[in-house]
């Protein structure tokens, strides 16, 4: 579902993605681990176009993120339009660090917001579908709360529903737990667990050692920009094959 090769980006002087070939197939739960300035942001955020790669090359569902070919070829590249770029966007959820929720808008008015604002959908049937995706993240009791009467892990869990009214193809998160008091950790990760489950594709950068081994499909051990790693859970985790892998597990695990 999406597959990216050779995907470069530096920031000035500094060569922050040098070359990342990565695939993800539909359903398959891929956690990227790595230490702090590794590029893994940076890398989901190309992965919608909200960075702009240097080089290389990014598609989901078949399709170039950002970039369409110009004549015949096909070799040389333009940007897309932003219509087409926001279109892109619409089927990549993402989930960030932070939660930026609307704070004058209950959690219910927040998932729909997406759906009537972007899609165009007719209020009754948005609002319905916001109550079911909270019911489906545990917070039915909770969709008339504002942001501010909720608690973190509430928080994240509406932006997670928020992300999934837009009927995403593609989850990312980008360490969606480690804004969070240690005890709210858990509620969001098992909302994670069952989107997962429910056979959602997702790529999730995480420091949640304990996640990845369990619900990942795949680990992918970044470091100076470069993907060091990949395997199996129970291959990265338990025998790691490079140096830098396992000074990483060392200092987290
Ligand atoms: P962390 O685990 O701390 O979140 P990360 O692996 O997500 O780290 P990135 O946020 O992708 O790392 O950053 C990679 C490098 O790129 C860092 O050195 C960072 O300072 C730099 N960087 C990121 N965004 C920008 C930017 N907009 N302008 C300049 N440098 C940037
Ligand atoms: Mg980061």
């Amino acid at each position: 579902i999406l597959s990216a090769r050779g995907v470069r980006k530096r920031f000035g002087e500094l060569e922050v993605l040098r070359g990342i070939d990565l695939e993800v197939r539909c359903g398959e739960v891929l956690c990227v681990i790595g230490p702090s300035g590794s590029g893994k942001s940076t890398l989901l955020r190309c992965f919608n176009h909200l960075e702009k790669i240097d080089a290389g090359r990014i598609a989901v569902n078949g399709e170039l993120i950002g970039y369409e070919p110009v004549g015949s070829g096909g070799t040389t590249l333009r940007e897309r339009r932003p219509k087409d770029i926001q279109r892109q966007r619409e089927r990549i959820g993402m989930v960030f660090q932070r939660f930026h929720l609307f704070p004058h808008r209950t959690a219910v008015q927040n998932v729909m917001e997406g759906p009537v604002a972007v899609q165009g959908r007719g209020r009754a049937t948005a609002e319905r579908q916001a109550r079911e995706l909270l019911d489906r993240v545990g917070l039915a009791d909770r969709a008339d709360h504002y942001p501010g009467q909720l608690s973190g892990g509430q928080q994240q869990r509406v932006a997670i529903a928020r992300a999934l009214a837009m009927e995403p193809t593609l989850m990312l998160f980008d360490e969606p737990t480690s804004a969070l008091d240690p005890e709210l950790v858990g509620e969001v990760l098992g909302v994670m667990r069952d989107l997962a489950r429910s056979g959602m594709t997702m790529i999730v950068v995480t420091h949640e050692m304990g996640f990845a081994r369990e619900v990942a499909d795949r680990v992918v051990f970044m470091d100076e920009g470069a993907v060091v790693e990949a395997g199996r859970p129970d291959e990265v985790f338990t025998a790691p094959r490079h140096e830098r892998t396992r000074a990483f597990l060392a200092t987290v695990l």
